[in-house]
């Protein structure tokens, strides 16, 4: 059966390829892979079986890491939002789930346990980021309190996150490294620093732990370039299927609002995605599709489930034909740059109804990892 729906192709030698850059550029480093926000859209589990070559996994939420465990991961996994609620606790205690415990509410939570004991933890340290932690001043004072509970014996290390490791020449991201080193003095635990940007960038981030993220499924985290300029190759690659072809007259006005009027009598193609299946709406007339291979631009405004492309020149395009929005042959980081935002929020946008096909997959259930 042929389908006409648009699917994302998730190349899994891809993905452990670029696990094995991560490595070249931080050779001495521990690596969380993280795959929150369903593997930034690549699939949760799936990719998380084929990753089993990482230390650990890192999901933001405890309800990620519980489905991890559902699926048969082992690995170490850390929750980087922690919990908030005692239910979640008792669940991360349960599934073995690490906790970045960032606030004095967590802090006593934690301190109370609950029936199952406690679960392990980091202290998220808030060196300059200003969304999640603990300023390094009370960096004393909760691990004090938190020494004489049942969660003392279950510190596992201090974290902290940069805001700016993607601006690599700004001095914040070496005065945030600095700062959790100052918090972590003379504790004798393992750090943990480097996203994607931060890894690559900074060799002060490339802490005992890293925790890269969009630089696995292959997309550069940096403002200009791709991952291929990186080595990495890309992980996603979002398709679907020409579906009908119009023949206009010079004048004719296409799509919603009309905003692309055609300058010549010309062949439009109407691809089948749109924003309804994470394919950004803004992405502006000019934004290149590949259609057979070959680019052509997208015209007028995106629909729900379709857009329009110029044929003119396309001649030989017909009904049926392949299109990639971006992936193999059209990088997502210029699509994002076209739409205005950035890589990972088109990755991770990739909708419910898109099909993920996995290609090349790990074998077995992944648990083994
Ligand atoms: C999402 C996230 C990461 C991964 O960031 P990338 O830029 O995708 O590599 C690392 N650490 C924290 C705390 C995060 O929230």
């Amino acid at each position: 059966m042929t389908w006409s729906a648009p699917c994302a192709r998730i190349d899994h030698a891809a993905l452990r390829h670029n696990l094995a850059a991560v490595r070249r550029f931080a050779p001495a480093s521990r690596v969380w892979a993280v795959v929150k926000a369903n593997g930034y859209g690549h699939g949760l589990e799936a990719v998380a079986a084929t990753l089993a070559e990482a230390d650990g996994l890192a999901v933001a939420r405890v309800e990620e890491g519980v489905r991890l465990r559902r699926a048969g991961i082992r690995r170490p996994i850390l929750v980087l939002e922690g919990m908030v609620f005692a239910d979640e606790l008792a669940a991360a205690t349960r599934d073995d789930l690490a906790l970045a415990i960032h606030n004095w509410d967590q802090a006593r939570l934690l301190a109370r346990g609950g029936e199952l004991g406690v679960p392990p933890w980091w202290l998220k340290v808030d060196t300059g980021m200003h969304r999640l932690g603990f300023p390094p001043a009370e960096v004393d004072e909760v691990l004090g309190y938190l020494a004489n509970t049942a969660a003392g014996s279950r510190l596992v290390g201090l974290l902290t996150h940069l805001a700016k490791a993607d601006e690599p020449e700004d001095p914040a991201s070496e005065r945030q490294c600095a700062a959790l080193g100052e918090a972590a003095a003379g504790r004798g635990l393992p750090l943990s620093i480097g996203n994607s940007a931060g890894l690559i960038a900074l060799p002060a981030a490339r802490s005992d732990w890293v925790r890269p993220g969009i630089m696995l499924y292959g997309a550069s985290p940096f403002a200009t370039g791709t991952g291929a300029d990186l080595g990495l190759r890309p992980v996603m690659t979002l398709q679907t299927r020409l579906i009908a072809i119009q023949s206009l007259p010079r004048g004719a006005a296409v799509g919603y609002g009309g905003t692309y009027v055609c300058p010549e009598d010309m062949r439009v193609g109407i691809v089948g995605i749109g924003y309804g299946d994470g394919y950004p709406r803004h992405a502006p007339t000019g934004t290149p599709v590949l259609l057979n291979g070959e680019r052509v631009p997208l015209i007028g405004r995106v629909s729900m489930d379709m857009i329009h492309v110029d044929l003119r020149g396309r001649p030989q395009a017909a009904v049926g034909d392949l299109a990639t929005l971006w992936g193999v042959g059209l990088p997502v980081e210029e699509i994002a740059t076209r739409a205005g935002t950035i890589a990972y929020e088109l990755l991770c946008r990739v909708a419910q109804r898109v099909q993920l096909e996995h290609d090349s997959p790990a074998v077995g259930d992944g648990a083994a990892g």
